[in-house]
């Protein structure tokens, strides 16, 4: 295969089949021929790069190119990007508009916004290479599915529910709309429901469709699991699957029992889709063909698998517009010490440390849960908000820590927080909850610089 353009998704497919047959040294090759044409790329085509690496030797290994971190990336946004057209203006111009979702920016770039699990907002922008792989490996690695789950799946009628935030342009939006536009018959077979409506709301609509597969973020799950055991979600998935969050096992039991089907675990992140894929064994394998990851410790040294790392560095070795070499993702990995049962030569990957919580608050027709992907998502989608958290202070209250993007009056920011904020209990059935802005600075776990945005208040805290 040829280091960029005349890349088709049929071409990453036969590629990615031909890797798995030769083993760890096909993998290794791949590394090393992507990595080196995407380093010669970067370093001629993104002005950010070439300044980062003028010092160093061009055969410099991986190992030895400083990590950067999203913050510095954005700060510097035009220069790190290739193509001298896509500046950090005309994409937020683009995001800022919701007709755009799923377009091509340009013609030619798919989208995506993100807060990541630092809590820094990103853009991001996949080339045409980037999207070919993301539709081939989907592909050619499809996660496994029992087949007596799947006639149960064609005997439910096939229908798929994604119950994620909208209004954005989130991977998952854009992916949709995307995929809906290309084949308009697919609504009828996939449908998006938003976190973001009343819980009632969604519980109905959901019960109308119907679905034989229902995707969420894990804490969506734990929230329609309470929904069918109080017997008003009524739906017999044939499976469910999370993704996005991590999912604890008593969580993961629990939605198993009341929907009396298998979870899937999918994890992926915007920078890197499909970063992994999980096998019958469900261990997620790294597709690391395409994607390098290397799990640090906090001195940024280098982890070995079996270890639990402190954070990870994420190399997309299928974007070329926008290089992510050495990014500092954020999560903490523990790399597979020993191969899979399956026999594939990826190597398996498990993340841990994305939790945010659900929050059950007491309305006047009882208690409520919030689901945290939806409150993060009225908050991060208020114009002028960098960062923030969302704290539960007390059965009925909630307390917002909010950081203003800069040329943004703080106090203004806030109020236009609390006020949308307002407007999602109150279509949640929750008017007389309090909301406060909370003057403590937002609060970063020390363990991976994770940022949790959606927490209950300590002990002693707000009472
Ligand atoms: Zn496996």
């Amino acid at each position: 295969m040829r280091r960029s353009g005349r890349l088709t998704p049929l071409g990453v497919l036969r590629d990615a089949r031909r890797v798995l047959r030769g083993g760890l040294p096909a993998i290794e090759a791949r590394q090393r021929e992507r990595l080196a044409a995407l380093l010669q790329h970067a370093r001629a085509h993104s002005a950010f790069y070439a300044r980062l690496y003028a010092g160093l030797p061009q055969d410099a290994g991986l190992g030895s190119l400083p990590p950067v971190a999203k913050a510095e990336l954005m700060a510097h946004f035009d220069e790190w990007v290739t193509d001298p057209q896509v500046t950090k203006d005309a994409l937020e111009r683009f995001t800022a508009r919701q007709d755009t979702i799923g377009s091509d920016f340009l013609g030619r770039y798919v989208v995506f916004t993100t807060s990541g699990s630092t809590g820094e907002p990103t853009l991001l922008v996949q080339d045409r290479r980037a999207v070919a792989v993301m539709n081939g490996l989907a592909y050619a690695r499809p996660p496994y599915v029992h087949p007596r789950v799947l006639v149960r799946m064609m005997a439910k009628g096939i229908r798929a529910a994604l119950v994620f935030a909208t209004g954005g342009h989130f991977l998952t939006t854009v992916m949709y709309a995307r995929r809906v536009r290309s084949v308009p018959f697919r609504r009828r077979y996939v449908r998006f429901f938003s976190v973001l409506e009343p819980l009632a709301q969604l519980v109905q609509e959901l019960n109308g469709f119907r679905p034989a597969m229902v995707a969420s973020y894990a804490s969506g799950l734990e929230v329609l699991a309470e929904e069918q055991a109080a017997g008003r979600l009524r739906i017999a998935p044939a499976i469910v699957a999370s993704g996005g969050e991590q999912l604890l096992p008593a969580v993961r039991r629990r939605i198993e029992d009341v929907f009396g089907c298998p979870l899937m675990e999918l994890y992926s992140a915007s920078e890197a889709t499909p970063l992994t894929l999980p096998c019958r064994w469900g261990e997620q394998h790294l597709n690391a063909d395409w994607f390098i990851l290397e799990p640090i410790d906090a001195a940024s040294n280098s982890v070995p698998p079996g270890v639990l790392s402190h954070s990870v560095l994420l190399t997309n070795l299928a974007n070329f517009v926008q290089p992510i070499i050495r990014y500092e993702l954020g999560d903490s990995v523990r790399l597979g010490a020993e191969p899979c049962h399956c026999g594939s030569p990826l190597p398996t990957v498990r993340i841990e440390g994305r939790t945010d919580e659900v929050l059950r608050l007491e309305g006047p027709a009882g208690t409520v849960a919030l689901l945290p992907m939806a409150l993060g998502t009225v908050v991060e989608e208020t114009p002028g908000v960098h960062r923030f958290q969302v704290l539960q202070t007390g059965p009925a209250a909630l307390a917002v820590r909010v950081e203003a993007l800069p040329g943004h009056e703080a106090r203004a920011v806030e109020a236009a927080v609390l006020r949308r904020l307002r407007a999602h209990l109150d279509g949640q059935g929750l008017p007389g909850v309090t909301l406060a802005v909370d003057p403590e600075p937002i609060l970063v776990n020390p363990k991976g610089g994770k940022l949790r945005h959606v927490l209950h208040a300590p002990a002693g805290r707000g009472q």
